[in-house]
């Protein structure tokens, strides 16, 4: 779909009708000649590589593999590179820069192990599934004296340090793709880099034992990773997966006497963890994990008093699930039953039962100014104790990550200077797509514009500082489906807020409101009923609003707060003053739920707001880009699905990069490469002459067209295609 829209970066250069084909480059220079490397797209829709065997009228015959030939229209095929450029370490070294030539090149690489490439300044990382031997000190030295180069995360980790150095400016790695991809792996792989070079503070150690940590309260298995990076699943879990690790580590690792004091049962006895009949992980053991965990917390200086806390909590999340309530009237109105789940919930909360149920059965609320109170159906209750069960989790969350990077903010007193890893979610389009995926697919749209507008800058800097006459080039980006998102008042986040305000307003409302409004946007499109199509940067995604006004509105009301904040302990009674003082900040218009006598901000708008903050931090730095790529959705070794692959590398910009390096001039060779590597060729004698010189030289035997290359000061410059040729003539003399 991505292939659709090339509208995004459109360098005028590109409009030159010396480039050939459209897309990818040159290939005028292309026929299938006989021996010719090219790429056939078999049944399956697969490329694979074959040499022209015999070609007549508009056919090729071609051999795929040892006894495999297939004559096929010649129009189909796809030029192939040379040899020596199988398995290039970097994607722009490519002369043909096709799908089909992508494709093969990284399925070359993995298939040695060599699971990391470059494309242009990106790194593309493809997800072994499989211990690969690439880490360790060995490696880590290597990179650090420079004595390897390939493409790595240590390069990529190394460089950031390097230039956080140099130029005095806070770094970033932007480490992004699929869930399963591999990003947090890559990002822990980073870390290690940047550990060992601690210097023997300690800080190091600290840095790489938080990892525990933070897995173990914000992954969970899912079907698509055993070990995912999730939120909100504290309520809710699909058949398969579970909730996070923590729940299922402290339930079997907890000492007697910690079980006892925060009454914890069986993992199969909680109503939250049973729904999905998932409670183990293949070669995992909880309880050992929940030793690792706290000993990490031991090294993060987070107190053996605080840590109990922290679990009591947890505790307290898993037993609000089995609070349950009876109906008092004919109205369905309900009140808290007073059995063990209550009284252990109000025991590890520090409040009286009382005030357990009033918060859960009762809403207060100002209707013109008086105070009213309305009591709760059994719906309604039972959504209020799930919010207050998923917020207490979120704030419980944050608050392990404040006490981290406080006992880590002791390296950066240091220097002052900072390296940010960012591990986020990638683009996401499903058959049915949803509320999350409608988040996920703005923030990843802001993402983009960021990484578009730092690649170009690259690319025509390295221009500029070799000389290029490179005229200023019209940059296009996705400014325009940015505009639909946050356009106020008629843009899609205002709009949904807008709606979500209206007591009497339902999915199939909103969507008609969004059709009313944006239908003469470019990037919008209605669909039938509840849908609507986004034309996003990665490709169309058509969203169902089913949920969305539901999912939007932020259910914790300040009843629940309420409660915390009168809590006897001291954890949920700073998770309350927290959710007060956010509620207060709020950067955007604020949302003003019709049943909450507190200005409260929507789920869309406190993302959003998240969002920004983020985008801020990460402008002030020097970013560095991963692309995770999984080959395969079985989490296993050694199989590379093109058709997957592809669809990834569209959707994280890969070949969006591709793209745009190939309207520019993307193969770049220093003057003594290119006289060393042609020279030979040449028939006048230019044995003592500069490189510069015999790099001209040739550039005129063999008729290479003006337009097709520029010399710069320390190197030259070509665009797609032009050394496939040289390096044919080249082979066909050796
Ligand atoms: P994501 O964070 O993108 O959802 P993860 O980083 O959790 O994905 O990776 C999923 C799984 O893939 C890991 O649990 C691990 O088994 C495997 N994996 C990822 N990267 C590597 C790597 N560099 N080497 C070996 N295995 C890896
Ligand atoms: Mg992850």
């Amino acid at each position: 779909a991505a292939e659709a829209t090339p509208r995004r970066l459109s360098p005028r250069a590109a409009a030159s009708p010396t480039q050939g084909d459209a897309r990818w480059g040159d290939t005028s220079s292309y026929g299938a000649k006989k021996k010719h490397r090219v790429f056939c797209q078999l049944l399956n829709g697969d490329w694979a590589l074959c040499t022209v065997l015999t070609t007549s009228g508009d056919e090729s015959v071609l051999k795929v593999s040892e006894g495999k030939v297939l004559r096929l229209k010649t129009e189909s095929l796809q030029p192939a590179n040379p040899e020596i450029l199988d398995g290039v370490d970097d994607l722009m070294q490519l002369s043909y820069l096709s799908e089909p030539s992508v494709l093969y090149n990284l399925q070359y690489r993995y298939s040695q192990d060599m699971i990391y490439t470059k494309a242009g300044p990106v790194l593309v990382a493809v997800n072994p599934f499989k211990k690969v031997s690439l880490y360790g000190n060995e490696y880590i030295d290597a990179y650090r004296n420079k004595s390897m180069d390939s493409p790595h995360v240590y390069a990529i980790a190394d460089a950031a340090l390097r230039e956080m150095k140099r130029d005095e400016v806070n770094q970033s790695i932007i480490i992004s793709g699929e869930s399963g991809a591999g990003k947090t792996e890559t990002a822990k792989i980073a870390m290690q880099y940047l550990a060992s070079l601690g210097g023997g503070s300690g800080i190091e150690y600290e840095i790489l034992q938080t990892n525990p940590i933070l897995e173990a309260f914000g992954n969970a298995k899912t079907l698509r990773n055993d070990n995912s990076s999730r939120f909100s699943r504290v309520v809710q879990c699909a058949v398969g997966e579970r909730s996070y690790h923590i729940f299922y580590q402290l339930c079997a690792g907890a000492p007697a006497s910690l079980r006892e004091r925060l009454n914890l049962k069986k993992v199969d006895e909680y109503k939250y963890l049973k729904q999905s009949c998932c409670y183990s992980i293949a070669g995992v053991d909880d309880a050992q994990m929940f030793r690792t965990v706290t000993e990490a917390m031991n090294i993060v200086h987070i107190s053996k008093e605080d840590q109990e806390n922290v679990f009591a909590m947890v505790s307290a999340v898993l037993w609000l699930g089995d609070v349950s309530f009876t109906v008092i009237d004919n109205e369905n109105h309900v009140e808290i039953v007073v059995d063990e789940a209550s009284k252990t919930v109000a025991e590890l909360l520090g409040c009286s039962i009382e005030d357990l149920n009033l918060a859960l059965s009762k809403r207060h609320m100002k209707v013109n100014n008086e105070n009213i109170v309305q009591k709760l159906t059994l719906a309604q209750a039972t959504d209020t104790r799930d919010a207050l069960a998923k917020s207490v989790y979120a704030s419980l969350f944050e608050w392990l990550v404040e006490q981290i990077n406080k006992s880590l903010s002791v390296g950066k007193r240091r220097t002052g200077r900072s390296i940010s890893i960012l591990d986020i979610y990638g683009f996401e389009s499903f058959d049915k797509n949803s509320f999350e995926q409608f988040c996920i697919n703005y923030a990843n749209e802001r993402l983009q514009q960021h990484f578009n507008r730092h690649l170009f800058k690259l690319e025509q800097e390295e221009y500029v500082e070799d000389g290029i006459d490179w005229a200023k080039v019209e940059f296009e980006d996705n400014q325009d489906c940015l505009n639909l998102f946050e356009k106020k008042p008629l843009g899609l986040l205002s709009l949904l807020d807008e709606e979500s305000t209206f007591p009497n307003a339902t999915d199939l409302t909103f969507a008609n409101k969004l059709k009313q409004h944006l239908n003469l946007n470019s990037c919008f499109r209605g669909e039938r009923g509840k849908s609507f199509t986004v034309r996003h940067y990665a490709g169309e995604v058509a969203y169902d609003t089913s949920g969305f006004l539901e999912k939007n509105r932020d259910l914790l009301h300040m009843d629940s707060i309420r409660l915390l904040a009168k809590c006897e302990i001291s954890l949920p009674n700073m998770f309350a003053s927290k959710m007060l003082a956010q509620s207060d900040n709020s950067m955007s218009v604020p949302y003003r739920s019709s049943a909450a006598d507190s200005q409260k901000l929507s789920v869309a708008m406190k993302f959003k707001g998240q969002l920004f903050q983020l985008m801020q931090r990460l402008e002030s730095t020097t970013p560095h880009f991963i692309r995770c790529i999984k080959p395969n959705n079985l989490q296993l070794p050694a199989i590379y699905e093109q058709g997957l692959v592809l669809q990834q590398l569209k959707c994280c910009g890969v070949l969006e990069v591709v793209r745009i390096s190939r309207s520019g001039y993307p193969t770049r060779m220093t003057h003594q490469k290119f006289a060393r590597r042609y020279g030979f060729l040449l028939l006048e004698d230019v044995a003592s002459q500069d490189p510069l010189s015999v790099s001209v030289a040739i550039l005129h035997q063999f008729n290479i067209l003006p337009e097709m290359y520029q010399v710069g000061y320390t190197k030259l410059f070509f665009r797609t295609g032009q050394i496939g040729k040289l390096e044919d003539t080249r082979n066909r003399t050796l």
